[in-house]
């Protein structure tokens, strides 16, 4: 018997684990998968995802891991004007100093390897069943690579699956919702010219509405891939790995592209978006990272969102171990803590999401951020800051830039 189980070893799962260990929790960590495993991805880890790091002590092993440093993002526009943020200076200083970009094979093995240490765990488990005693949560049933089903139990169960996720098909809080699901295609590239210390999001035409993005992920390679919501992909006569080679053979990037080499065929995978909330707990469960819809709107990032589930997560799993109470109500706090945390900053993407439809504001900003420094510095503090980042969605925003 244990405290709880853990249903999917990602960063939410795998984070959940360790911040369990802290607080002296008994958990199982499952996944379906055997590690080191690939998982579609920009690779890119943002501030919030430092943060964490920094706080479970990690961060500096995470340095060394074979990725990339990151101190600039550069923004282009749909007329192909860009910009440079500087992730270390200016208003941004005070807040992100530095991002990475590490191939997930890499990221998710590592903080896998950290919660193997200190948890039982079991790879290529897959798990197909949770079971209930009465209305209350008791446990799982799964199979392992051989086909030998087993089942364990715990009063908690967290589901940590991803986008597809087993427990929330049967809790039956899966929907697939086509506005609020992103889909998105990485291929990473060798040979790729002009990437050092900065991540590139391209706002292209060929994309419309969404990116492409070049980022430098260690070892010559580089994370290569475009995303867009799926209700806008559903639309498209052309397939996105079409769209990806359409941009990398453009006038724009075709030089950057001359001595490249594909690594693989593109990859597509889901981003279940935090634009709507979904339900993500119940009588001993928690939903948490991707499961619970958590990936940002506007920037498509869900490590750092996943991470900090996991915090909140484990915070009321020792509430409910503590008082022996594994009601819905208990497990309430985990909705309340995490909206907290991350509600204003997924409301606000969401609207950032909407205007970014819009070329010709993209344009307009962009545009005004290449030539004047104050302008980037606005946009940077957007970045770094959430307060400052409501401000784009409010029309007095386009009059400073408009008058810097
Ligand atoms: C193309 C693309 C680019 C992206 N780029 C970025 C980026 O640059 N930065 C960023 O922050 N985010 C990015 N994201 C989002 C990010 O990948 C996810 O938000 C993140 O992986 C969520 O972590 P998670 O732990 O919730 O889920 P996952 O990482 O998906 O982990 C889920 C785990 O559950 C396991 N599992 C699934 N089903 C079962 C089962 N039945 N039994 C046992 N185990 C199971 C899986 O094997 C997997 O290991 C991107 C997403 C996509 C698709």
């Amino acid at each position: 018997m244990y405290d709880l189980i853990i249903v999917g070893a990602g960063p939410a799962g795998a984070t959940a684990a360790l911040y369990a260990h802290r607080l002296g929790l008994k958990s199982l960590l499952l996944d379906k998968a055997v590690f080191p495993r690939d998982k579609t991805c920009g690779d890119a880890l943002s501030g919030k995802t430092v943060k964490v790091l920094r706080e479970l002590s990690l961060i500096k092993e995470v340095e060394e891991l074979d990725g990339s440093h990151i101190n600039r993002i550069t923004f282009g526009s749909p007329s192909h004007s860009q910009f440079d943020i500087k992730l270390d200076s200016g208003i941004n200083a005070k807040h992100i100093t530095k991002g990475y970009v590490i191939p997930r094979k890499i990221f998710d093995n590592f903080l896998f390897q950290k919660a193997k240490d200190i948890c039982d765990n079991r790879q290529g488990f897959k798990v197909r069943e949770i079971l209930f005693d009465g209305k209350q949560i008791n446990g799982i049933r799964g199979v392992d690579l051989d086909g030998n089903e087993e089942s364990f139990y715990a009063p908690i169960v967290m589901g940590c699956d991803g986008p597809n996720s087993i427990v929330a098909r049967k809790l039956a809080l899966y929907e697939m919702d086509m506005k609020n699901t992103g889909i998105a295609i990485r291929c990473y590239y060798e040979g790729v010219k002009g990437l050092t210390d900065q991540i590139e999001l391209h706002y292209v035409n060929e994309v419309k509405p969404g990116y492409f993005w070049l980022f430098p992920a260690g070892s010559d390679r580089a994370n290569i891939g475009l995303g867009l919501s799926k209700h806008d992909a559903k639309k498209e006569d052309r397939t996105l790995p079409e769209i990806l080679m359409q941009i990398t053979k453009s006038k724009y990037f075709r030089d950057r592209f001359a001595n490249a080499r594909p690594l693989e065929r593109p990859i597509g995978w889901n981003l279940p978006l935090g634009s709507i909330k979904r339900k993500n707990y119940g009588n001993g469960y928690m939903l948490l990272g991707d499961a619970a819809g958590l990936v940002d709107p506007f920037t498509g990032e869900g490590i750092g969102n996943a991470m900090v589930a996991a915090k909140y997560a484990t915070m009321i799993a020792q509430k409910a171990i503590r008082s022996g109470n594994f009601s819905s109500e208990v497990f309430q706090e985990y909705d309340y803590l995490l909206w907290e945390e991350l509600g204003g900053e997924l409301g606000t993407s969401t609207k950032l999401q909407k205007l970014a439809r819009s070329s010709f504001l993209l344009n307009f900003v962009i545009d005004r951020a290449q030539r004047n420094y104050d302008v980037q510095e606005i946009i940077s503090g957007m970045l770094s800051n959430q307060d400052a980042r409501g401000a784009l969605s409010n029309p007095m925003f386009y009059f400073k830039i408009l008058f810097s």
